[in-house]
């Protein structure tokens, strides 16, 4: 998960640290010292924290060494293969002294460490250095692949994510679909209501996508200035259809005014275009289909779909 709250609110409160002790009372002391500062979870040993990052990621892992089953080295190494946990930043506490013990926890992933017995204000500072790292980290990935005005995915993310699902679609001889999206006479909107008024609008758009489309892997991005693309892996022509007509139909409801369109309020075409087993595919190739589409939508009158 990236781009926690935390990151918008400058603060770290949301944070969620993760102690991981079979030790409880050295467990309930580091749980005292960060209290009030962050979120904290305690767990006794690596199987628990395995178990437990299934379903919460948290922020930061506070790590013992050696514990009984697996052991701090083996957990943090586990997270460290795991490309959903991987960005975790682990910090070892260890009582541990020789010079080999200590690359060893490096070697496992570790981000940093914290001997025992626990200098309080050093775990503290050692912790909010890393959880500012990771706020950081987090946002900057979060930000290089979502457009800023929409919150939707951009461009820079399509190429890839297109690859990966046309691979997905041929393997599993499942059909994919792909919609191209473009307001209407949005020029003229933006000279009749002016470029913020412009911007409201395109949020309301991208608001639309997000509603209307809730499967896990569908996917919206905003692809130009007023063009979104729409990624539906799993869905064919007909499913595909029936989302353009809702989005449109919904496009519509919303009623923003556009007094230089000939339809008094705001509407978008969208071309469709859907693969079949029996074809390959390049990524230009199956947008510039979908692009094509478009056009010809825009070439029939516009507010419709065609593909
Ligand atoms: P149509 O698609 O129906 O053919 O007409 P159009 O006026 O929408 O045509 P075109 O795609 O050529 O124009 C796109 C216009 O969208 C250009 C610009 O005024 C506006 N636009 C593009 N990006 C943005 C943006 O980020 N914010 C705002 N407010 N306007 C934008
Ligand atoms: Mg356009
Ligand atoms: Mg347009």
């Amino acid at each position: 998960m990236v781009g926690k709250h935390y990151v918008q609110q400058g603060t770290l409160q949301e944070a969620l640290v993760l102690i991981v002790d079979d030790e409880p009372i050295n467990a309930m002391v580091i749980a005292d010292l960060l209290a009030n500062l962050y979120k904290t979870k305690i767990v006794y040993s690596g199987e628990e924290a395995l178990e437990f990052c299934q379903h919460q990621t948290p922020d930061l892992i506070l790590l013992d060494v050696v514990m009984p089953g697996i052991s701090g080295l083996e957990t943090c190494r586990t997270i460290k293969n795991n490309q959903n946990l991987q960005h975790i930043p682990v910090i070892f506490i260890t009582s541990v002294k020789s010079q080999n013990d200590e690359n060893k926890c490096w070697e496992a992933g570790g981000v940093d460490f914290v001997s025992k017995p626990v200098n309080g204000i050093t775990l503290l500072n050692r912790v909010k250095a890393h959880l500012t790292l990771k706020a950081q980290s987090d946002f900057l990935r979060k930000m290089s692949f979502t457009d800023g005005l929409t919150g939707l995915y951009n461009r820079h993310l399509l190429e890839d994510v297109l690859n990966k699902y046309m691979l997905q679609s041929s393997r599993t001889e499942s059909p994919l679909s792909l919609l191209m999206l473009d307001i209407d006479w949005f020029k003229r909107f933006n000279d009749s209501y002016g470029h913020i008024s412009g911007d409201k609008c395109l949020i309301s758009v991208s608001n639309v996508l997000k509603d209307v489309l809730h499967r896990p892997n569908d996917m919206s991005f905003r692809y130009g200035g007023e063009e979104f693309l729409c990624l539906l892996p799993d869905t064919d022509r007909a499913g595909a259809e029936h989302i353009a007509k809702t989005i449109l139909q919904k496009i519509a409801d919303l009623k923003v005014p556009h007094e230089a369109s000939p339809f008094g309020i705001v509407t978008a075409s969208i071309g469709l275009y859907s693969t079949s087993n029996n074809e390959s595919y390049k990524v230009n190739e199956i947008i510039r289909n979908a692009d094509k589409a478009l056009y010809l939508a825009k070439q029939k009158g516009r507010n419709q779909f065609t593909g």
